[in-house]
């Protein structure tokens, strides 16, 4: 191949295409697809990536200009990957250049300097001692037993690097340029390995790591001109010359028993290097994971494996939304279909919402297969993530597990997704690429023939819709029609165990009877029994610490919007109240409408007011809080859920980072301060939101012997999403959500585009988002036949009026999910920005938005 078609990276409309460049010859085995690239670009080089590659020159041959250089031994990205950029910037309205930077892990994107080192692993069986020599090698003869190809070059290769310590890639890659394919080999088995310097302070757990010097005359020379009295320093060139590789300072300071002033004096003559690197490897390295062996499996978890099990070994793409109530034993159906998938020699990813809030999930993972896992975690530093991301990219394990953006996990042999807790916002990236993970590894599966299995105990709507619900709300086999997704229900706990008892308590009744406290009396009580019992509670305070809606506490009446359905939010500035979705506003009232009662404000407690109370009302109570402020440190969840678990608290209180996934036998009671809080905001998803996360946190409750109790403190205890969530009724729930939904006109009856404009001055952005809306509903005309092909609401202020001193505004796309809304306003905003453009207005598009406030 000649030439090559690479996207660059400048993230705009005009360079959104690929751009033709030459291969000059000396980097043709290098460039692949996938590559990543320098490229003279106008008067600069640029970062591109190289997404095709042709052997005809498309325009004027003698214009195009020669790729520059390629900094990476192996390409970041596969084919596949990259058909996948381009996929996501059809389908998000995103820059493929954006999609294929959210692809790469950090530390490619920061300054490092890379070295080649001999990895001190021989290249084969003969140990001659030459590496030490210096002169008489014997490598000449050339005994290739790695490789059948090329032993002269594989072994002088090999040779100098050992002789000349670590070298620098781009002068490796320079010196061999003919044989790049051998260095790349040798890198793959591990002869060779990458070391990589941080130029730049990026990560924080850095340690300072000796390297021998280059120049290995220059330190024989040095040895034989020492004086006796330099035995130490000797010493450390001595081992260098039989051990030409990167060492730990620390660990060589031990080892020959020297002190750091004597490897500092050589550094100063340049006879060693002490750089900074970044603490290598395996971040769960020194940990123990008890080994796990496959359980029997209960008749429901049987049918679902089996399922799933056919499809992995016909090779065949599907997806399944594996349905199970909490502690019906989703994740050792996960772990023994990807066995299966192991065992036909392919790799397994497996995203959960929020890693540094599972550590339990990763104990599992890691039990089960060990080294082959690679975890993907948000709290490692950039350097342990790029080695995990490494050894996926090389095929050194064959399960990634992480949040989100694993689902880019760079494996060539996928046969199984798996999405624990699929109705999670969080597979949602907020910003561009505004990707939903879901919809990415069901398109990666397809490329791969591979399954995805969906697993909650309350799946999203828009899941449950796909598997092709009836009337009745229930899931229809009988339509003879495929669904896009298939059900797989379980029903019942493992070993027959009782979900738990729950009770709502009303808390307006309390407030009737007297009581101010953030605690009924039932669920004062409930706590106290279990302090007697020394069993574990875990509370709830959903979500937010502060307030956004305005409530009467006698009545339980919210200000709602009269057009829309959903909760005005509160404005402290103003005072007033204001609809998000269509932009009506009142004032804060100072009674409320319905019973006249005073007793209206906004509403809200934070984490550390419920703790307070809870001192105050049982002396000597041990609580741990798990909330934004005392979890910023790298490792404190797992500090506290360890905390926890060893029963040093008798209260684990928190956020929803307390509902999800935790697995402990000692809790057997769950309260939650306020279902409301999620109840009221103003999201058209409140009900299933609330409805999932009373569902889960009810789910932590006595898992194991000792059964559990569940109390729901609320003031619309009729709410149906509160009364089906307390009966653990799914099916019931959904089907009178999805009712709503329809009569709404909401998702999943049709799907939402919303696009946020913003700017300076409040009137261009008055101007140009009344002018953006009459756009789109002009094409909307244009385009249906009758009815408009889509609906446009608004322009209004958006949720967050200003950031960063930027006002914003803006619309939403209504529309069905067969019309191909996304090309129509692709198409409307391309035109529109080129107006746009002299105001330097900002638009931002989200496609199918998860979060609308
Ligand atoms: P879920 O993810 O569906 O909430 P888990 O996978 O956490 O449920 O399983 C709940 C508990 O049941 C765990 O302690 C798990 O080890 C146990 N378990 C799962 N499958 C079996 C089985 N087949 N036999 C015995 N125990 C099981
Ligand atoms: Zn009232
Ligand atoms: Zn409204």
């Amino acid at each position: 191949m000649t030439y090559a078609k690479i996207i660059v990276d400048i993230p705009s409309k005009e360079t959104n295409r690929p751009y033709d460049y030459r291969i000059p010859a000396s980097l043709s085995d290098w460039v692949e697809i996938g590559s990543r690239v320098g490229v003279p670009f106008g008067p600069r080089v640029l970062q591109g990536f190289v997404v095709d590659l042709h052997h005809e020159a498309e325009v004027d041959a003698s214009k195009i200009k020669p790729i520059s250089d390629v900094p990476d031994l192996v390409p970041p990205l596969t084919a596949e990957l990259v058909r996948l950029s381009r996929w996501m910037s059809q389908t998000y309205l995103c820059h493929e250049i954006t999609a294929l930077q959210a692809m790469l892990p950090g530390a490619l994107k920061a300054k490092y300097e890379r070295y080649i080192a001999y990895s001190g692993q021989e290249p084969h069986l003969r140990d001659d001692g030459s590496a030490g020599s210096g002169t008489d090698i014997g490598w000449t003869e050339g005994q290739g037993i790695l490789f059948d190809t090329e032993p002269l070059e594989e072994e002088a290769i090999v040779q100098y690097v050992k002789l000349k310590g670590p070298v620098k890639a781009e002068a490796l890659m320079s010196r061999f340029a003919d044989h790049a394919a051998v260095v790349k080999r040798l890198l793959q088995s591990g002869i060779l390995e990458e070391v990589q310097v941080i130029k730049d302070r990026l990560s924080q757990k850095k340690v300072l790591t000796v390297f021998p010097s280059e120049d290995r005359a220059r330190v024989e020379e040095y040895i034989a001109g020492l004086p006796a009295n330099r035995k130490r320093q000797k010493e450390v060139l001595e081992h260098f010359l039989n051990h030409p590789f990167p060492v730990k300072q620390a660990e060589l300071l031990a080892l020959l028993e020297i002190s750091s002033s004597t490897l500092k004096s050589l550094a100063e003559k340049g006879l060693v290097h002490i750089w900074e690197t970044d603490e290598l490897r395996d971040p769960y390295a020194g940990r123990d994971f008890v080994p796990t062996r496959p359980m029997a499996l209960t008749p429901q978890q049987t049918e679902a494996y089996r399922a799933i099990a056919s499809d992995l070994d016909a090779h065949r793409h599907r997806t399944y939304l594996l349905q199970g109530v909490t502690g019906s034993g989703k994740t050792e159906v996960y772990l023994q279909t990807i066995q299966r998938c192991l065992d036909h020699g392919r790799e397994a990813i497996v995203l959960v919402p929020e890693i540094s809030l599972t550590p339990q999930m990763v104990e599992r993972f890691k039990g089960r297969f060990g080294d082959q896992v690679a975890v993907l975690h948000s709290r490692l530093s950039q350097g342990e993530r790029y080695d995990e991301w490494r050894k996926i990219r090389a095929g050194k394990v064959k399960v990634a597990i992480g949040a989100r953006s694993a689902v880019f996990a760079p494996f060539t042999k996928i046969g199984l997704i798996i999405i624990d807790e699929e109705h999670e916002s969080s597979y949602k990236q907020e910003e561009s690429p505004k990707y939903h993970a879901k919809d990415v590894s069901i398109r990666r599966a397809e490329a791969h023939h591979a399954v995805v299995v969906l697993g909650s105990a309350t799946p999203s709507l828009e899941t449950f819709y796909q598997t092709k619900v009836d009337a009745s709300g229930r899931p229809c086999r009988l339509t003879g029609q495929e669904p896009a997704i298939r059900l797989l229900m379980m029903s019942e706990r493992v070993e027959g165990r009782p979900l738990p008892e729950v009770k709502v308590v009303d808390l307006r009744e309390e407030l009737k009877a007297g009581n101010r406290s953030m605690f009924s009396r039932e669920l004062h009580q409930a706590i106290e029994i279990r302090l007697q019992k020394k069993e574990q509670t875990v509370l709830l305070l959903n979500r937010r610490g502060y307030s956004t809606f305005v409530m009467c506490r006698t009545c339980g009446f919210v200000a709602g919007c009269p057009h829309c359905d959903i909760s005005l939010t509160y404005h402290q500035r103003s005072r007033n109240m204001r609809c998000h979705y269509c932009g009506y506003a009142e004032r804060e009232p100072h009674v409320c409408p319905e019973c006249q009662s005073e007793h209206i404000r906004f509403f809200g407690t934070g984490t550390q007011r419920v703790e307070e109370e809870l001192g105050k009302l049982f002396p000597g109570i041990r609580v741990i809080r798990m909330d934004v402020d005392t979890t910023t440190e790298k490792g404190s969840h797992e500090k506290w859920l360890t905390m926890f678990r060893n029963k040093e608290a008798d209260v684990l209180l928190g956020t929803q980072m307390v509902a999800k996934g935790l697995d402990f036998p000692e809790v057997t009671l769950v309260g939650v301060i306020a279902a409301d809080t999620v109840l009221n905001l103003p999201d058209f998803r409140a009900g299933e939101k609330t409805f999932q996360l009373l569902t889960q946190v009810a789910g932590r409750a006595g898992r194991h012997h000792l059964p559990g109790e569940v109390v729901v403190q609320s003031y619309s205890p009729d709410h149906y999403s509160i009364v089906h969530a307390s009966r653990h009724d799914y099916s019931s729930f959904v089907y009178e959500e999805l009712e709503l939904r329809k009569e709404r006109g909401y998702p999943p009856y049709c799907r939402l585009i919303l696009i946020t404009m913003s700017h300076e001055e409040i009137p261009v952005l008055v101007k140009m988002g009344e002018a953006l809306a009459n756009s789109l509903r002009e094409r909307a005309s244009a385009a249906g036949s009758s009815d408009p092909a889509f609906e446009v609401l608004g322009p209004v202020a958006s949720p967050i009026p200003r950031i960063k001193d930027r006002y914003r505004f803006q619309c939403m796309v209504k529309y069905r999910g067969e019309t191909p809304a996304v090309d129509q306003v692709r198409s409307v905003l391309a035109a529109f920005e080129a107006k746009a453009k002299p105001y330097k207005l900002q638009i931002s598009v989200d496609v199918d938005p998860q979060i609308l406030m």
